[in-house]
């Protein structure tokens, strides 16, 4: 019998927006017939976290719910923040910590209540012992001081929507986190520097995410009218990687699925069987 297809995972998908509340039934129908089988969903503050457990208990065999409090939502942080935080963390659904991080590009939060929260949750992802999806924007020095002293291994880290320089992704690489690219690749405005920097990604370091809605792909054939992104996209993403790396869309599948689903510790959804990650977890028990 032939071998199905191998399927994408998308490592940060922003299902819980608004914009998906009409219509978020479609959204993942045709996320499938794009064979985009699985999606990480981030929170980006308690409320936001809540919700993607529930997207989660509605569609447990393909979405993984993270629960974190971003950089933008640092100033609300409290005591019972961490505290609801850890109890959505008891939920088997809910995988990791994220997004967490620094982001002082637009400094929505100030910048002192952004390194508080990043390092209450690297001190919650450490007591629990959990993988973080990182969002690090012009913070590049001090999210490598901060992720240091908070005393987790950098192979728990995914720092997710990579957009920087060759430098920082060298520094990333060499601390030994995972990284994740979105259709920022596909930007030659904003990325054009991104694609020759794929091929000094390790194969079993790298990615791949919409941050849907946001960063609708510029290479798509025919793009929607509305510019919302969205799960069914991601093969865009996946095209650019595999011009990169010289191999063809089907292995980028195969090869970002089982290292996203080997990070995040994701049960294989249907059509995705991982050797590579079935060794981790053996290993690790
Ligand atoms: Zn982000």
């Amino acid at each position: 019998m032939a071998e199905p297809p191998p399927l994408f995972l998308d490592a940060c998908a922003n299902l819980t927006h608004e914009i998906y509340a009409r219509d978020l039934d479609e959204v993942l129908a045709r996320a499938q017939t794009a064979g985009v089988a699985g999606f990480l969903v981030p929170g980006s503050d308690l409320a936001e976290s809540r919700r993607a457990l529930a997207l989660h208990e509605r569609h447990p065999d393909r979405i993984w719910a993270l629960a974190g409090v971003h950089p933008h939502h640092a100033a609300g942080w409290s005591d019972h923040t961490v505290r609801e935080l850890e109890t959505l963390l008891d939920h088997p659904g809910v995988v990791g910590v994220g997004e967490c991080g620094l982001d002082y590009y637009r400094n929505f939060s100030p910048r002192e209540a952004q390194r508080r929260t990043f390092e209450a949750q690297l001190a919650l992802a450490r007591r629990r012992g959990c993988p973080l999806l990182l969002h690090v924007r012009e913070a590049h020095a001090d999210f490598l001081a901060l992720w240091r002293a908070g005393g987790i291994p950098a192979a728990r880290g995914l720092v997710h929507c990579f957009t920087g320089t060759a430098d920082e992704l060298d520094a990333i690489l060499a601390e030994g986190f995972s990284v994740g690219l979105t259709g920022w690749i596909t930007d030659p405005r904003r990325g054009g520097h991104l694609p020759d920097l794929i091929p000094h990604i390790p194969r079993d370091r790298l990615v791949i995410e919409t941050d849907c809605p946001y960063l609708l792909p510029k290479n798509l054939p025919s793009p929607p009218r509305h510019r919302r992104n969205e799960p069914a996209y991601l093969p865009a993403v996946a095209r650019v990687v595999a011009e990169a790396w010289k191999i063809d869309p089907e292995e980028v599948a195969r090869t970002t699925s089982a290292n996203l689903s080997r990070l995040f510790a994701l049960p294989d959804p249907p059509g995705i069987r991982h050797p590579v990650a079935e060794d981790v977890r053996t290993a690790q028990t």
